[in-house]
C-alpha cells in the first residue's frame, strides 16, 4: 500500500523556475542546468524503481521522507514497512562505473574516460539505517529489523569490487534483482515485531514528522533580483513575457491563449521569492502595466490576505 508518493522536490521545483528565469549569461548558469539535469535523472530512476516494487502490496511503501535527527536531517528515497521489519531503499542513477577499493574509496569512472570521488553509497545507507533507528527509538517505536540496500536504476551502470568487499554484494544490487533480493531479506524475518496498531502509529508519525527540504538556491548560486527575468511565461512553448490583453493572456510566439495563465507565473514568484505578495509586486513581477488589473487577478484568486486596502499582503498556497 502506498502511503507517500514521490512528487518532485522544492528543490527540482526551483531549479526549474531557474532555468526558466536567469538570464542565460549568468556565471552560474551552466551549474543551473547541471543541477537540474542531475537531479531530475536521480528522480527518474526513482520512479522507475517504484515499477519493481509493486509486486510487494503487503508492504506500506513511503517515498522521499526527510526526518530529524539531532540538529540535521536525514532523507530516506524509499522506505518499505512490514510488522516484521523494515527496508530502506536508497536508489541512485549512476551513469559509467563505479570501482570500489579496498579501503572502501569509490571512484566513478565516467563513459568519457574522466573519473571523479563519489561518495560511498554504503555508508550512506548505513548512516540512515542507524539515524532511522535512533529516530524510532526516540519516538517510543518498539525495537524492529531495520535493513537496507542501494539500489542501482540504470541497468548499465557496471559495479566493480574486490572480492574481498563483503559489503558490496551484500548491500548493492540493481533494480531488476530487487524483487529476488526482497524476497530473500523477508524470509529471514518471520516474527512479527510490531502490532497493527503500533504500524499504524509508526506509519502516520513518518508522515506527521516528514518535513520537506527548502533550499534557498538563490544564494547558493549567487542571484540576485536583476538576475530574474520577469513576466508570464507560456506553458506551451515556453516564451516569456506573454501579455494580457483585453482580460486574456495571448502568446505572441505560438497563440496560445488563456485568462490563468498568470497563475503558473505566480507559482514561480511563490518558488523565488517565497509565498507572501503584494499589489506592487505581482505587478512587477508579471509586467502589469495597471495596478487595477492586479487587483482584479488578486481579487479572483480569493488568496488569504493580511492588512488593510494600502499595502495588503497576500498569501500564495504553499509549496509541497
Ligand atoms: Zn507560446
Amino acid at each position: 500500500m502506498l502511503i507517500k508518493d514521490r512528487t518532485k522536490s522544492v528543490r527540482i521545483k526551483k531549479l526549474e523556475v531557474m532555468q526558466r528565469r536567469i538570464i542565460r549569461h549568468h556565471q552560474r548558469y551552466l551549474s543551473i542546468e547541471d543541477e537540474l539535469s542531475g537531479r531530475l535523472a536521480g528522480h527518474f530512476g526513482e520512479q522507475s524503481n517504484d515499477y519493481f516494487l509493486k509486486p510487494f502490496c503487503d508492504f506500506s511503501v513511503f517515498h522521499d521522507l526527510r526526518l530529524s535527527a539531532h540538529d540535521s536531517y536525514f532523507q530516506i528515497d524509499t522506505l518499505l514497512l512490514s510488522p516484521r521489519y523494515l527496508l530502506n531503499l536508497e536508489v541512485k542513477y549512476i551513469t559509467g562505473t563505479l570501482v570500489f577499493d579496498h579501503l572502501n574509496q569509490v571512484i566513478r569512472l565516467k563513459d568519457d574516460g574522466t573519473e571523479e570521488a563519489f561518495k560511498n553509497p554504503i555508508f550512506q545507507v548505513k548512516r540512515q539505517q542507524s539515524h532511522l533507528i535512533e529516530w524510532m527509538a526516540k519516538n517510543r517505536i518498539p525495537p524492529i529489523p531495520v535493513r537496507s540496500l542501494v539500489v542501482m536504476s540504470n541497468p548499465r551502470t557496471i559495479i566493480k569490487a574486490p572480492p574481498s568487499n563483503k559489503e558490496v554484494p551484500q548491500y548493492i544490487t540493481h533494480s531488476p534483482y530487487l524483487q529476488e533480493r526482497i524476497k530473500v531479506i523477508d524470509k529471514m524475518y518471520g516474527e512479527e515485531k510490531l502490532t497493527k496498531k503500533e504500524l499504524s502509529k509508526l506509519s502516520k508519525m513518518l508522515v506527521r514528522h516528514h518535513i520537506p527540504e527548502n533550499p534557498d538556491l538563490q544564494k547558493r548560486y549567487q542571484i540576485e533580483e536583476k538576475d530574474i527575468i520577469k513576466g508570464v511565461y507560456c506553458t506551451e512553448c515556453f516564451y516569456m513575457p506573454v501579455h494580457r490583453r483585453r482580460g486574456t493572456w495571448t502568446c505572441p510566439k505560438c497563440s496560445f491563449n488563456s485568462k490563468d495563465l498568470h497563475l503558473n507565473s505566480l507559482l514561480d514568484y511563490a518558488l523565488l521569492f517565497g509565498t507572501s505578495i503584494t499589489n506592487k509586486q505581482l505587478c512587477e513581477f508579471l509586467c502589469l502595466k495597471s495596478r487595477h488589473v492586479a487587483k482584479r487577478l488578486l481579487f479572483e484568486m480569493n488568496l488569504p490576505h493580511t492588512g488593510g486596502c494600502k499595502g495588503r499582503i497576500y498569501s500564495l498556497p504553499e509549496l509541497k
